[in-house]
Protein backbone atom coordinates (compact mmCIF):
# COMPACT_ATOMS: atom_id res chain seq x y z
CA UNK A 1 0.00 0.00 0.00
CA UNK A 2 1.35 3.75 -1.06
CA UNK A 3 0.27 7.03 0.58
CA UNK A 4 1.46 10.52 0.15
CA UNK A 5 3.80 11.83 2.31
CA UNK A 6 5.34 15.60 2.21
CA UNK A 7 7.60 15.69 4.33
CA UNK A 8 9.56 13.51 7.19
CA UNK A 9 11.26 15.25 9.95
CA UNK A 10 13.68 13.93 12.87
CA UNK A 11 14.50 15.27 16.32
CA UNK A 12 11.27 16.89 16.72
CA UNK A 13 10.64 17.63 20.61
CA UNK A 14 7.38 19.09 20.52
CA UNK A 15 5.21 16.76 18.70
CA UNK A 16 4.83 13.54 21.86
CA UNK A 17 7.28 12.61 24.31
CA UNK A 18 10.79 12.02 24.08
CA UNK A 19 12.57 12.47 20.71
CA UNK A 20 10.29 12.15 17.46
CA UNK A 21 10.39 11.52 13.84
CA UNK A 22 7.39 13.36 12.66
CA UNK A 23 5.95 11.75 9.41
CA UNK A 24 4.06 14.53 7.85
CA UNK A 25 0.78 12.82 5.60
CA UNK A 26 -0.83 15.33 2.46
CA UNK A 27 -4.23 15.81 2.98
CA UNK A 28 -7.08 18.06 5.82
CA UNK A 29 -10.25 18.71 5.65
CA UNK A 30 -10.17 21.50 7.30
CA UNK A 31 -9.09 24.54 5.83
CA UNK A 32 -7.35 27.10 8.78
CA UNK A 33 -6.55 30.19 7.43
CA UNK A 34 -3.48 30.76 10.06
CA UNK A 35 -2.14 27.02 8.83
CA UNK A 36 0.86 26.94 9.13
CA UNK A 37 1.37 23.42 6.61
CA UNK A 38 -0.31 25.01 3.71
CA UNK A 39 1.41 22.58 1.42
CA UNK A 40 -0.72 19.95 3.42
CA UNK A 41 -4.18 20.76 2.60
CA UNK A 42 -4.79 19.27 -0.74
CA UNK A 43 -4.09 15.73 -0.88
CA UNK A 44 -2.50 16.21 -4.18
CA UNK A 45 0.85 16.92 -5.24
CA UNK A 46 2.04 20.76 -5.95
CA UNK A 47 4.52 22.66 -7.12
CA UNK A 48 6.56 24.52 -5.00
CA UNK A 49 9.23 27.30 -5.66
CA UNK A 50 11.62 29.02 -3.10
CA UNK A 51 12.79 32.54 -4.53
CA UNK A 52 15.10 32.69 -1.55
CA UNK A 53 17.50 29.69 -2.98
CA UNK A 54 16.41 30.50 -6.36
CA UNK A 55 19.91 31.55 -8.71
CA UNK A 56 17.74 32.60 -11.52
CA UNK A 57 19.44 30.09 -13.64
CA UNK A 58 16.15 29.45 -15.55
CA UNK A 59 16.97 25.48 -15.97
CA UNK A 60 13.76 25.15 -14.90
CA UNK A 61 12.31 26.77 -18.03
CA UNK A 62 14.58 24.60 -20.43
CA UNK A 63 13.22 21.68 -19.03
CA UNK A 64 9.66 22.43 -18.52
CA UNK A 65 7.79 20.47 -21.52
CA UNK A 66 4.77 22.26 -21.53
CA UNK A 67 6.32 26.00 -21.14
CA UNK A 68 4.53 26.41 -18.00
CA UNK A 69 7.45 28.64 -16.83
CA UNK A 70 8.78 31.83 -17.59
CA UNK A 71 10.52 34.94 -16.30
CA UNK A 72 8.57 37.51 -15.08
CA UNK A 73 9.50 41.12 -13.63
CA UNK A 74 12.87 41.61 -12.73
CA UNK A 75 13.60 37.83 -13.34
CA UNK A 76 11.67 36.12 -11.15
CA UNK A 77 10.45 33.35 -11.69
CA UNK A 78 6.56 32.95 -12.87
CA UNK A 79 4.76 29.43 -12.89
CA UNK A 80 1.42 28.95 -15.27
CA UNK A 81 0.18 26.77 -12.98
CA UNK A 82 -2.82 25.58 -15.00
CA UNK A 83 -0.20 24.42 -17.48
CA UNK A 84 2.14 22.62 -15.25
CA UNK A 85 1.26 19.07 -15.03
CA UNK A 86 3.55 18.00 -12.14
CA UNK A 87 6.18 16.54 -14.18
CA UNK A 88 8.82 17.48 -12.23
CA UNK A 89 11.24 18.17 -14.81
CA UNK A 90 11.87 21.79 -13.72
CA UNK A 91 12.92 20.20 -10.03
CA UNK A 92 15.20 17.60 -11.42
CA UNK A 93 16.88 19.79 -13.66
CA UNK A 94 17.41 23.07 -10.63
CA UNK A 95 20.68 22.48 -8.97
CA UNK A 96 19.69 24.68 -6.33
CA UNK A 97 17.05 22.53 -4.61
CA UNK A 98 14.44 25.48 -5.40
CA UNK A 99 11.96 24.44 -7.27
CA UNK A 100 10.09 20.82 -5.84
CA UNK A 101 7.02 18.80 -5.87
CA UNK A 102 5.61 18.56 -2.89
CA UNK A 103 4.11 14.94 -2.15
CA UNK A 104 5.72 11.89 -3.10
CA UNK A 105 3.85 8.65 -3.06
CA UNK A 106 5.51 6.27 -0.29
CA UNK A 107 4.79 2.34 0.54
CA UNK A 108 4.15 1.65 4.17
CA UNK A 109 7.43 0.01 4.23
CA UNK A 110 9.44 2.47 2.76
CA UNK A 111 8.02 4.93 5.30
CA UNK A 112 8.80 2.30 8.40
CA UNK A 113 12.12 1.77 6.84
CA UNK A 114 13.14 5.96 6.81
CA UNK A 115 11.81 6.20 10.70
CA UNK A 116 13.44 2.65 11.78
CA UNK A 117 16.98 4.30 11.19
CA UNK A 118 15.98 6.69 14.22
CA UNK A 119 15.30 4.08 16.76
CA UNK A 120 18.19 4.53 18.91
CA UNK A 121 16.97 7.93 19.55
CA UNK A 122 13.25 7.24 20.53
CA UNK A 123 15.36 4.50 22.69
CA UNK A 124 16.93 6.82 24.86
CA UNK A 125 14.85 9.53 24.95
CA UNK A 126 11.02 7.48 25.25
CA UNK A 127 10.43 8.82 21.55
CA UNK A 128 8.82 7.70 19.21
CA UNK A 129 7.01 8.61 15.55
CA UNK A 130 4.38 10.65 14.99
CA UNK A 131 2.24 10.71 12.42
CA UNK A 132 1.02 14.39 11.42
CA UNK A 133 0.01 16.72 7.88
CA UNK A 134 -2.49 17.96 7.16
CA UNK A 135 -4.70 15.34 8.94
CA UNK A 136 -3.65 12.29 8.85
CA UNK A 137 -6.60 10.48 9.07
CA UNK A 138 -7.54 11.92 5.33
CA UNK A 139 -5.32 8.70 4.45
CA UNK A 140 -6.85 6.65 7.41
CA UNK A 141 -6.35 3.11 5.18
CA UNK A 142 -2.78 3.97 5.23
CA UNK A 143 -2.35 5.39 8.58
CA UNK A 144 -3.80 2.11 9.75
CA UNK A 145 -0.97 0.22 8.23
CA UNK A 146 1.50 2.57 9.01
CA UNK A 147 0.55 2.16 12.77
CA UNK A 148 -0.06 -1.43 12.37
CA UNK A 149 3.34 -1.90 10.69
CA UNK A 150 5.47 0.50 13.59
CA UNK A 151 3.36 -1.49 16.39
CA UNK A 152 4.43 -4.72 14.70
CA UNK A 153 8.31 -3.45 14.81
CA UNK A 154 7.85 -2.39 18.18
CA UNK A 155 8.06 1.13 17.43
CA UNK A 156 5.76 3.49 19.50
CA UNK A 157 3.90 5.91 17.40
CA UNK A 158 1.30 8.79 18.37
CA UNK A 159 -0.87 10.44 15.55
CA UNK A 160 -1.91 14.08 15.56
CA UNK A 161 -5.35 15.37 13.60
CA UNK A 162 -7.65 17.91 13.82
CA UNK A 163 -10.20 15.34 14.95
CA UNK A 164 -12.85 16.03 11.98
CA UNK A 165 -12.52 12.56 10.42
CA UNK A 166 -16.03 10.41 10.18
CA UNK A 167 -17.19 6.57 10.24
CA UNK A 168 -14.65 5.43 12.90
CA UNK A 169 -11.51 6.04 11.33
CA UNK A 170 -10.16 7.99 14.60
CA UNK A 171 -11.21 5.53 16.64
CA UNK A 172 -9.57 2.44 14.75
CA UNK A 173 -6.40 4.57 14.38
CA UNK A 174 -6.60 5.58 18.04
CA UNK A 175 -7.01 1.77 18.96
CA UNK A 176 -3.58 1.06 17.30
CA UNK A 177 -1.69 4.47 18.79
CA UNK A 178 -0.05 5.44 21.80
CA UNK A 179 -1.22 8.85 21.94
CA UNK A 180 -3.79 10.76 20.09
CA UNK A 181 -3.01 14.64 19.96
CA UNK A 182 -5.94 16.20 19.29
CA UNK A 183 -6.28 19.88 17.83
CA UNK A 184 -8.94 22.34 19.26
CA UNK A 185 -9.04 25.51 17.54
CA UNK A 186 -12.73 27.11 18.46
CA UNK A 187 -15.52 26.41 20.24
CA UNK A 188 -18.09 29.11 18.62
CA UNK A 189 -19.13 27.02 15.61
CA UNK A 190 -19.87 30.19 13.38
CA UNK A 191 -16.23 31.33 14.28
CA UNK A 192 -14.77 27.65 13.30
CA UNK A 193 -16.71 27.61 10.12
CA UNK A 194 -15.39 31.12 9.08
CA UNK A 195 -11.93 30.45 10.15
CA UNK A 196 -11.45 26.65 9.58
CA UNK A 197 -14.21 26.31 6.82
CA UNK A 198 -15.87 23.70 8.95
CA UNK A 199 -18.36 23.10 11.82
CA UNK A 200 -17.02 22.20 15.16
CA UNK A 201 -19.07 19.85 15.89
CA UNK A 202 -18.03 16.33 14.17
CA UNK A 203 -14.79 17.50 16.01
CA UNK A 204 -16.28 17.99 19.28
CA UNK A 205 -17.88 15.00 18.91
CA UNK A 206 -15.20 12.92 18.18
CA UNK A 207 -13.01 14.72 20.97
CA UNK A 208 -16.01 13.52 23.61
CA UNK A 209 -15.95 9.77 22.14
CA UNK A 210 -12.20 9.80 22.36
CA UNK A 211 -12.15 10.91 25.60
CA UNK A 212 -14.37 8.35 27.04
CA UNK A 213 -12.03 5.22 25.25
CA UNK A 214 -8.84 4.10 26.46
CA UNK A 215 -6.92 6.38 24.07
CA UNK A 216 -4.42 8.82 25.88
CA UNK A 217 -5.29 12.52 24.57
CA UNK A 218 -3.14 15.75 24.98
CA UNK A 219 -5.19 18.89 22.96
CA UNK A 220 -3.34 20.82 21.31
CA UNK A 221 -4.94 24.60 20.69
CA UNK A 222 -3.06 27.02 18.19
CA UNK A 223 -3.67 30.98 19.81
CA UNK A 224 -4.42 33.20 17.60
CA UNK A 225 -4.26 37.08 18.57
CA UNK A 226 -8.05 38.31 17.80
CA UNK A 227 -8.68 34.92 17.26
CA UNK A 228 -9.56 32.61 20.53
CA UNK A 229 -6.72 34.24 23.25
CA UNK A 230 -9.37 35.88 24.71
CA UNK A 231 -10.62 34.77 28.04
CA UNK A 232 -14.08 33.94 26.87
CA UNK A 233 -12.67 31.69 24.06
CA UNK A 234 -10.56 29.88 26.88
CA UNK A 235 -13.29 29.54 29.33
CA UNK A 236 -15.53 27.63 27.16
CA UNK A 237 -12.50 25.20 26.34
CA UNK A 238 -12.44 24.59 29.82
CA UNK A 239 -15.78 24.09 30.50
CA UNK A 240 -15.72 21.12 27.41
CA UNK A 241 -12.27 19.85 28.44
CA UNK A 242 -13.41 19.56 32.41
CA UNK A 243 -15.70 17.11 32.15
CA UNK A 244 -14.29 14.89 29.43
CA UNK A 245 -11.92 13.45 32.66
CA UNK A 246 -9.03 11.63 30.86
CA UNK A 247 -7.67 14.83 29.03
CA UNK A 248 -5.73 16.32 31.54
CA UNK A 249 -2.83 17.95 29.11
CA UNK A 250 -3.07 20.98 27.15
CA UNK A 251 -0.24 22.49 24.83
CA UNK A 252 -0.57 25.87 23.49
CA UNK A 253 0.79 26.41 20.13
CA UNK A 254 1.38 30.30 19.67
CA UNK A 255 0.80 31.63 15.74
CA UNK A 256 3.30 32.59 13.66
CA UNK A 257 3.26 33.87 10.37
CA UNK A 258 5.44 31.27 8.78
CA UNK A 259 2.96 29.62 6.81
CA UNK A 260 2.19 32.60 4.48
CA UNK A 261 5.94 32.37 3.17
CA UNK A 262 5.03 28.66 2.06
CA UNK A 263 1.58 29.50 1.11
CA UNK A 264 3.24 32.25 -1.66
CA UNK A 265 5.60 29.12 -2.69
CA UNK A 266 2.49 26.98 -4.04
CA UNK A 267 1.19 29.97 -5.64
CA UNK A 268 -1.67 29.97 -2.79
CA UNK A 269 -0.99 32.92 -0.57
CA UNK A 270 -3.98 34.57 -1.33
CA UNK A 271 -6.09 31.82 0.28
CA UNK A 272 -4.95 32.62 3.71
CA UNK A 273 -4.91 35.19 6.00
CA UNK A 274 -1.77 37.11 8.13
CA UNK A 275 -2.52 37.41 12.07
CA UNK A 276 -1.18 38.74 14.94
CA UNK A 277 1.13 36.24 17.15
CA UNK A 278 -0.61 36.35 20.88
CA UNK A 279 0.44 38.74 23.30
CA UNK A 280 2.79 37.07 26.18
CA UNK A 281 0.66 38.87 28.20
CA UNK A 282 -2.58 37.06 26.56
CA UNK A 283 -0.89 33.68 26.58
CA UNK A 284 0.04 33.92 30.07
CA UNK A 285 -3.57 34.45 30.81
CA UNK A 286 -5.22 31.34 28.81
CA UNK A 287 -2.36 29.34 30.45
CA UNK A 288 -2.91 30.27 34.27
CA UNK A 289 -6.72 29.74 33.54
CA UNK A 290 -6.05 26.47 32.12
CA UNK A 291 -3.76 25.53 35.29
CA UNK A 292 -6.41 26.94 37.72
CA UNK A 293 -8.80 24.39 36.48
CA UNK A 294 -6.01 21.42 36.87
CA UNK A 295 -5.01 21.04 33.21
CA UNK A 296 -0.97 20.21 33.10
CA UNK A 297 0.20 22.74 30.43
CA UNK A 298 3.05 23.06 28.02
CA UNK A 299 3.73 25.77 25.29
CA UNK A 300 4.48 24.36 22.20
CA UNK A 301 3.16 20.85 22.14
S1 LIG B 1 16.35 25.95 -12.06
FE1 LIG B 1 16.11 26.39 -9.87
S2 LIG B 1 17.60 27.98 -9.43
FE2 LIG B 1 17.39 27.90 -11.66
S3 LIG B 1 15.81 29.47 -12.11
FE3 LIG B 1 14.75 27.52 -11.90
S4 LIG B 1 14.11 27.43 -9.72
FE4 LIG B 1 15.68 29.03 -9.91
S1 LIG C 1 6.45 20.20 -12.86
FE1 LIG C 1 6.77 19.83 -15.08
S2 LIG C 1 5.11 20.94 -16.10
FE2 LIG C 1 5.21 21.71 -13.99
S3 LIG C 1 6.47 23.54 -14.13
FE3 LIG C 1 7.82 21.80 -13.58
S4 LIG C 1 8.59 21.03 -15.56
FE4 LIG C 1 6.84 22.35 -16.01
Amino acid sequence: MTGRVFDIKRYSIHDGPGIRTTVFLKGCSLHCLWCHNPESISPDPELMHRPSRCSRCYACIEACPPGAISKGPGGTIVIDRASCDLCGQCAEACLYDAMQVVGRAMSVDEVVGEVERDRIFFEQSGGGVTFSGGDPLAQPAFLEALLDACRGRNLRTAIDTAGASSNGALERAAAKTDLVLFDLKHMDDGKHIEMTGISNRPILENLEKLAAGPAEVWVRIPVVAGVNDDDESAARMIAFLSPLGTVRRVGLLPYHAGGLEKAARIGRGEDFRKFESPSGERLAAVEAAFRRAGFEVHRGG
